[in-house]
């Protein structure tokens, strides 16, 4: 994909916001428990490779993924700390896994059968370093019971190039004020991991994203998966106050490129959605849905000079067009995410707009929109 160096449109992220955040929950942890950064899909639209070495500054001392090209990505760049896959990986890729020494997820005996059968076939050296997902209520990934754990217990016993690196389970409601299906995790949890701990020494033992080391981090274990939270998101919106304050990294910048002044009773955009009540100053901003910018955003804001400019007409795929307060110069800059003089607007004002969630609005920036770090 071209990334568009050349254009008048840029995502910025602040390299000491996501310093901070990691730094802060750092210091808050338990000296024997470790912060792993998830930066699975681009860091949430925030670079995995750069969010990846601010992390390791703060503090971080390893990494989530969700698929295993994340995690190949980031040895590639030279990041040497243990990274977790956090999804199932492909049997047939298990070479690959011990040969880049990553740790991943497994949820079947099946998985692993095969998985060792592999091993054997392709005289592969070394161990493969499990995390034993358990499913405690996420109804994902994971084992179900003590008893289906029994004879994956048994069967890793037999195998020594199988290794139980780590035990983790992952809560669905830990961003919600009602604890009581959280709790009813933790007790599934509590069993299984009970179990276990009678028959390895697992290295790590966690359960926490942001949401659960922000509201619940009684019970963090010895590691945590710190997600949204180092992008500076509250991971329950503005359902939940944070314990303390988190510094978004990302904003959204561009220009006008095109102002004029229409007429009244004229059209904007596709199907001719909006007419102008009276003459207006409209002005024309160059990124498009094909940029993650959603077409629910017609009827939105952006801020020009800190002055609130509603979004009229569908967003096309490349451009949208806003109703100026009055002429602009081409060139006047536009913010689409962050703050102009006293106005702000966040990604979670987006999301709840667009009627999602803020992880969404991130991920969903394209890489077509070039990133810059400060
Ligand atoms: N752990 C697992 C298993 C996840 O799937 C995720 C994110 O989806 C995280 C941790 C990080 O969650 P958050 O971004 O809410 O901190």
């Amino acid at each position: 994909m071209a990334v568009g160096l050349h254009r008048n449109a840029q995502i910025v992220i602040n390299k000491n916001a996501i310093f901070k955040n990691i730094k802060t929950e750092k210091d808050k942890l338990n000296a024997d428990t470790s912060l792993f950064a998830v930066v699975k899909a681009n860091a949430y639209g925030h670079g995995a490779i750069e969010v990846a070495n601010v992390a390791k500054k703060a503090g971080a001392d390893g990494f989530c993924v969700a698929i295993l090209d994340e995690a190949l990505e980031l040895r590639e760049a030279g990041i040497s700390e243990p990274i977790l896959v956090l999804g199932i990986s492909r049997v047939e890729d298990v070479k690959i896994i011990v040969e880049n020494n990553i740790s991943v997820a497994v949820s079947s005996l099946k998985w692993l059968q095969e998985a060792e059968k592999l091993m054997k076939a392709e005289c592969i050296k070394g161990s493969l370093q499990l995390h034993l997902a358990l499913d405690t209520g996420m109804g994902r990934i994971g084992f179900q019971s003590v008893s289906e754990l029994e004879t994956v217990v048994s069967y890793i016993k037999q195998h020594s190039d199988l290794n139980v690196e780590g035990i983790f389970t992952h809560f669905s409601t830990a961003d919600s004020k009602d604890s009581s299906y959280f709790d009813k995790q933790l007790n599934r949890f509590n069993e299984m991991k009970s179990f276990l701990l009678t028959n390895f020494n697992p290295k790590y033992v966690h359960v926490s994203n942001s949401a659960t080391s922000l509201w619940h981090s009684e019970c963090n274990g010895n590691m945590i998966r710190f997600g949204v939270a180092i992008y500076g998101l509250n991971p329950s919106g503005n359902d939940i106050d944070l314990p303390y304050p988190l510094n978004p990294a990302l904003s959204l910048t561009s220009e006008i490129v095109h102002c004029k002044l229409v007429s009244k009773g004229y059209s904007i955009g596709y199907g001719a959605t909006y007419t102008t009540k009276s003459d207006e100053w409209i002005g024309t901003v160059p990124i498009g849905y094909a940029d993650g910018f959603s077409r629910k955003m017609q009827g939105f804001y952006v801020l020009i000079d800190g002055i609130k400019c509603k979004i009229v007409g569908r967003v096309c795929m490349d451009q949208f067009m806003v109703k100026l307060p009055y002429q602009v110069n081409t060139g006047t800059k536009v913010v689409i995410i962050g703050s102009s003089n006293n106005e702000t607007i966040t990604l979670f004002d987006i999301a709840q707009y667009c009627d999602t969630i803020h992880y969404e609005v991130s991920c969903n920036l394209s890489n077509r929109l070039p990133r810059f770090y400060v």
